[in-house]
């Protein structure tokens, strides 16, 4: 039997986030004066309260009670941007600076070469020390859509904890959907938190982890089951589990199959799937039909390069927009999750527009 807790929260005031994480921590036992990592999602350099990261807010909370328990607290992620500047605008820094508590990106801090005995895709890793050091690691995901991984919640967060453009190089090395869902249960298999809160106050849909919509959810929900937080993600967001390509290999692989007990009111708030193609016969008929298009909005584009530079396999030449080599690329979506002005975006092609708009009026083809 594994729980979920799940608290209301409507917004990101501090004493209504305090209220409300207090709640949830409450039912984890965390030993005073033991050292514990917060791991939030800070995908790139994104101003305070953006939608696409962990509002510092649920940090603060979380803080304030490890605080009071006197444990060490360190705060770390790598980004996808450039992880220094992405600490200090997030506003992690200052809640840092507040709780006495340590920060750490993870791309300068002392790394270990860890074997992945359960691999079937990484067979080791070089990977932060702390993050076997901690006594508890924290991981505090952002509610969202995610293009190739459809969710982005607990066990995606955890791709943060490699340090910078090695992520990059690692979609390279699992590319298919299929592969890179195995990859992070690799990964997680040696990186196992202790506990995952969930950051759904306001979560994002539509085309996640950047350039999607606000999506008010109002709870923050948590478990020490990184399975049972996305299992239990899917069914508030209204979504089928095995949508999400981690959740489908962990109920293939049978990694977790107990029964869970939610505590607290369970919310049911839809969210819009990020770009895909559809399933069925449909989807059958639309794999001969070209995959959406990795588009540039040339109004939005300040030509900073940062897309040429995350791509793994070299498909971005800027001349002066970004211009994508189709036949490199892995379609990783990485060049999506680094740019920092939201400017790439997948747009459908004519006929598959035709399509979706056919299907959404529930025409039987
Ligand atoms: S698409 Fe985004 S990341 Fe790429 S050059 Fe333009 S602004 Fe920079
Ligand atoms: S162009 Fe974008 S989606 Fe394609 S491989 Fe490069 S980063 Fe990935």
């Amino acid at each position: 039997m594994v729980d979920v807790f799940i608290t209301s929260c409507e917004t990101y005031n501090q004493k209504e986030v305090n209220r409300a994480v207090g709640k949830i921590l409450k039912n984890f036992k965390i030993k005073p004066k033991k050292t514990v990592l917060i791991k939030p999602n800070l995908l790139g350099s994104y101003r305070k309260g953006h939608i696409v990261i962990t509002n510092p807010a649920v940090i603060e909370a979380i803080c304030k009670v490890l605080a009071k328990n006197k444990n060490k607290i360190i705060i770390g992620d790598s980004s996808f941007q450039n992880t220094d500047i992405a600490i200090q605008k997030s506003g992690m820094l200052s809640v840092a600076k507040k709780y006495n508590a340590q920060v750490l990106n993870f791309e300068k801090t002392k790394l270990v070469n860890v074997k992945i005995p359960k691999g079937k895709i990484l067979k080791e890793i070089l990977l932060p020390e702390i993050l076997f050091k901690a006594d508890y690691i924290i991981n505090v995901p952002k509610l969202k859509t995610h293009s190739l991984m459809k969710l982005t919640c607990a066990v995606k967060n955890l791709f943060g904890v490699i340090p910078g453009y090695k992520k990059q190089k690692l979609h390279g090395l699992a590319h298919s959907e299929k592969k890179f869902a195995q990859l992070l249960l690799d990964l997680h298999s040696v990186v196992t938190p202790t506990l995952t809160l969930v950051d759904a106050v306001i979560g994002m849909d539509g085309e996640g982890p950047s350039a999607g919509d606000a999506r008010p959810t109002g709870i923050v929900f948590a478990s020490q089951s990184s399975f049972a937080v996305d299992l239990v993600a899917c069914d508030m967001i209204g979504w089928k589990r095995n949508y999400v390509p981690t959740n489908r290999l962990v109920m293939k692989q049978k990694l977790f199959n107990e029964p869970i007990t939610i505590h607290g009111e369970m919310h049911h708030i839809p969210y819009k799937k990020p770009p895909a193609l559809p399933v069925g016969l449909l989807s059958a008929v639309m794999r001969f039909m070209p995959k959406p298009k990795i588009t540039v909005n040339k109004e939005k584009c300040i030509r900073c390069g940062a897309c040429m530079r995350g791509c793994p396999v070299g498909a971005i030449t800027l001349n002066p927009y970004p211009l994508i080599n189709t036949k490199k690329c892995i379609r990783c979506f990485c060049c999506i999750e680094v740019c920092p002005e939201h400017a790439l975006y997948l747009k459908d092609s004519f006929i598959v527009s035709l399509f979706n708009s056919l299907r959404k009026k529930n025409l039987k083809l």
